[in-house]
């Protein structure tokens, strides 16, 4: 008897133990374990369906995330800076053409391209920022520069430029990221042909794939980081911006809690203040990482504006849990851990 009450018990560990791991799979929420240094990114939510996609656009996108997380994976096994490796990351993005963010930006109502971007030190609490620029080839390491060498938090537009050039920065003609074969030209300006004459806040902008880019990390000193960078929204105007340039929106790091990038209807994730309500749920409700952007997710954010609240962020807490939630039907994303597993998601599976 004894033993087979024995035999028992053994078999409910191994179970339980392997479905552990499956959800740690799925989110990374493993936190028996702490992870020296990790990395999540993200390349926007939106209605990304696997009936939609090709086989060939699909290995397409899996192949940019994975090369764009390996180089700040690479960065942070070396025992390189979670900002490091944050920035690097997202250049790899910015300078693809099939993310709304660098060369692949949407366009704008009047047929332009006005990149948004911000990066946060969780170690400081200092942050960087820049909006509404036309010719900074990477919109993030524009924000890095804010950060670190200037006294301000966010610069925008002309002066944004101006002191990105003053700093160094690549800049390029506008052309760049508008030429036609060089990026997704047509899928780019067909949702802004078609809504020219129409409304911003229409379904089918709403329905169609936000792109967005955003990382953050773990380094092996226990510093988080977290950066965005965005073209935008399709068939945006009088200079919108964004959730993606706000600290706390779309960008929010803390080494006492977590590091947070958003991706999604930006006005919402302003209202929200969803990268900070994440940490602050963490902080001040002691919820988990993975408790506390389910809440703000799949909870608050949807009913502000009466469920057109929708988007996704990436997470990873000071431990090196990772958490990719989203309300949308996909979001591009991966994640790597100290171990070198990888996982790349599109769909919600
Ligand atoms: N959040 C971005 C914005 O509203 C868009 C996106 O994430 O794709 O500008």
């Amino acid at each position: 008897m004894k033993k087979l009450v024995l035999i028992v018990a053994i078999l409910i560990g191994v179970i339980s133990c392997k479905n552990e791991s499956k959800l740690g799979t799925k989110n990374n929420q493993n936190n028996s374990k702490k992870a020296n240094f990790s990395i999540v990114i993200h390349g926007g939510a939106g209605y990304i369906k696997k009936e939609n996609t090709s086989a060939e656009k699909e290995a397409t996108y899996r192949a940019k995330l994975e090369e764009a997380i390996r180089v700040g994976y690479t960065i942070l096994k070396n025992g390189g800076s979670s900002l490091d490796a944050v920035e690097k990351t997202l250049n790899v993005l910015e300078d693809s053409p099939l993310f709304n963010a660098g060369r692949g930006a949407v366009f704008t109502y009047s047929g332009e391209n006005e990149h948004d971007a911000s990066i946060m030190d969780g170690k400081t609490l200092n942050a960087g920022a820049s909006a509404g620029t036309k010719v900074v080839k990477n919109p993030i390491n524009l924000a890095r520069a804010v950060m670190e060498k200037s006294p301000h938090v966010m610069l925008s537009q002309n002066g944004a430029e101006e002191f990105a050039k003053e700093q160094g920065l690549e800049i390029v003609d506008p052309s760049y990221f508008s030429e036609k074969g060089k990026s997704n030209y047509s899928d780019r300006t067909k949702t802004s042909e078609k809504n020219k004459t129409a409304s911003f806040y229409n379904t089918e902008i709403n329905d169609s794939k936000f792109g967005t880019v955003g990382c953050a990390a773990l380094d092996i000193n226990g510093n988080l980081a977290a950066g965005t960078s965005t073209g935008g929204m399709t068939n945006k105007r009088w200079g919108r911006i964004g959730d993606s340039p706000i600290i706390g929106a779309g960008t929010y790091a803390n080494n006492n809690t977590c590091a947070v990038s958003s991706t999604g209807w930006g006005e919402y994730f302003i209202r929200g203040m969803v990268a900070y309500d994440i940490s602050a749920l963490m902080e001040y409700k002691n919820l988990t990482l993975k408790e506390a952007s389910k809440k703000v997710i799949q909870d608050k954010l949807p009913k502000i504006g009466d469920g057109a609240g929708v988007g996704g962020i990436i997470a990873i807490d000071k431990n090196g849990n990772m958490v990719m939630e989203f309300n949308t039907p996909g979001m591009f994303r991966a994640t790597m851990s100290d171990s070198g597993d990888i996982y790349i998601g599109m769909y919600n599976d």
